[in-house]
């Protein structure tokens, strides 16, 4: 089983990573954050957000002032629009459990979501992270206001009309413009999904994908999960149904599902793989039969979001969506040459073409393919061989998981990447909120 402890698996990385903070601050409003920034800067120290600490990089890590905003997370104001979706303001700190919580409780919900909610709104909005369907995008889409403390110690608005330049990197931009003390949410009433869950050969659903009642298109929310070394996927089609559609008694999600199945299995999978790594590709076929077909309804976010509790590295690179299928047969290819043992599925998501500026999706139809490692296993010379693979076709790496790129190959991949240099330049002229990690990304 994966180490558990009272926290939950997920060790905070941001925390383990080499810098060690001088200082750690938990502000308890706006003003005790501005004066915590402030305070920092007259030190002379690096100032750095921290969220839930789930991303799989340093990127939240700082040796100066490390700032947590879990007591900056009430809902501030609730606006109904003309257009049926409400503007919602809420703490920058929430975690998106409690989000998700509250504005159910209003009658609300995120049009998508990725699969946990242990994430701060910031630290999830700011890392790019997504879920999947092929006509949404990621959460920072769902962005249409934020709040910033920027670097002079100012409280500064923005959003596509306020300060622009900045609202794209509060929205995507791994504070590097500022402290998002309050985030904007564009949010659409609740509404129900139909989970179909189902384990398919893989070549079914490569021949599948595409066309308007493929798989991809067909479906709200389609994704699935590919087990190395065998041809068999467990496929994820989600799809809104009408509220009054009750749960299928019979076939409620529960505890042998979520915890037996998901985690349970995967928990023996990746131990055995790991004390005996030959029988990988036969373990990986009889847990892709274990996680057998199920069918639910239920409230969006409890469809979107699944405990994860046996603890893995990760790297999730965004392609163009017509270079996924070669690019999984290449995968496939090295992962048989090497000689590689994989016990982790590999999760393949998709998201439609946005216009935010640091997006792994930005001006193109995208496909995510996650690799993932067991945290026991060795992962680099797995990762590195993906990495090299999607380099050929322009693969962009998700800012919160691992990756060895730097700016200058980031700004061939970014056609907005000089942009978001220049306003981080002119918002942060002595990089107060930059870190070793950042640096690395952005250039000095
Ligand atoms: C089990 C697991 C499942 C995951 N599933 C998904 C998924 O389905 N889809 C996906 O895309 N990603 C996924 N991720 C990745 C995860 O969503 C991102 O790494 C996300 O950034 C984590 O949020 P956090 O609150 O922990 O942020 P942190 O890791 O703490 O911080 C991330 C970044 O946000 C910045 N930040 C945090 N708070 C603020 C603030 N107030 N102001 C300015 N900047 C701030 C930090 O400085 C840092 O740069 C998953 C990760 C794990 C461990």
């Amino acid at each position: 089983m994966g180490r558990l402890s009272a926290a939950g698996p997920w060790r905070n990385w941001a925390r383990t990573a080499s810098a060690t903070p001088q200082r750690v601050a938990h502000p308890a409003d706006q003003d005790e954050l501005v004066e915590t920034v402030r305070s920092g800067m007259e030190a002379g120290l690096q100032v750095r957000a921290v969220g839930a600490g789930h991303s799989f990089t340093p990127v939240a890590a700082s040796e100066g002032v490390h700032l947590h905003l879990d007591r900056l997370n009430a809902f501030e104001r609730v606006v109904p629009q003309p257009d049926g979706t409400t503007h919602v303001t809420v703490g920058a700190g929430i975690r998106l459990g409690a989000l998700n919580a509250q504005l159910a409780a209003h009658g609300l919900g995120m049009r998508n979501l990725g699969d946990i909610d242990k994430q701060s709104i910031a630290g999830a909005i700011s890392t790019g992270t997504h879920g999947t369907g092929a006509r949404l995008g990621g959460l920072a889409t769902q962005v249409v206001g934020a709040r910033i403390v920027t670097a002079k110690g100012e409280v500064l608005e923005t959003c596509p009309e306020t300060n622009p330049e900045h609202f794209e990197l509060a929205r995507l931009g791994l504070g590097t413009v500022g402290v998002l003390s309050a985030v904007t949410l564009e949010v659409v009433p609740a509404f129900k999904l139909e989970a179909v869950e189902e384990p398919w050969h893989l070549d079914r659903v490569l021949e599948r994908l595409d066309g308007p009642d493929g798989l991809v298109e067909g479906n709200d929310h389609f994704e699935f999960y590919w087990f190395p070394h065998t041809r068999r996927a467990l496929t994820k089609r989600n799809n809104r149904v009408p509220d009054d559609v009750e749960r299928p008694l019979h076939r409620v999600r529960g505890w042998v599902d979520d915890e037996l199945l998901s985690n349970g299995v995967f928990a023996v999978t990746n131990t055995l793989a790991t004390l005996a790594p030959h029988t990988t590709a036969r373990i990986n076929g009889l847990a892709s039969r274990a996680l057998s077909s199920r069918r639910f309804v239920a409230p969006a976010p409890e469809v979107f979001v699944s405990p994860r509790r046996v603890r893995f590295r990760e790297m999730e690179y965004a392609v163009p969506r017509d270079q996924l299928v070669p690019v999984l047969s290449e995968i496939d290819r090295w992962l048989e040459a090497s000689g590689e043992h994989v016990p982790f599925p590999v999760e393949v998501r998709f998201a439609a073409a946005d216009d935010v500026w640091l997006s792994t999706a930005h001006g193109r139809e995208t496909a995510y393919i996650a690799v993932h490692q067991y945290i026991r296993r060795p992962f680099e010379a797995y990762f590195r061989a993906v990495e090299k693979i999607v380099a050929a076709v322009d693969g962009r790496p998700h800012w919160g998981k691992i990756h060895w790129l730097q700016a200058e190959r980031l700004g061939e991949l970014y056609p907005r990447f000089a942009d978001a240099q220049r306003v981080r330049q002119q918002a942060d002229p002595d990089g107060v909120f930059s870190s070793p990690y950042l640096a690395r990304l952005f250039g000095a």
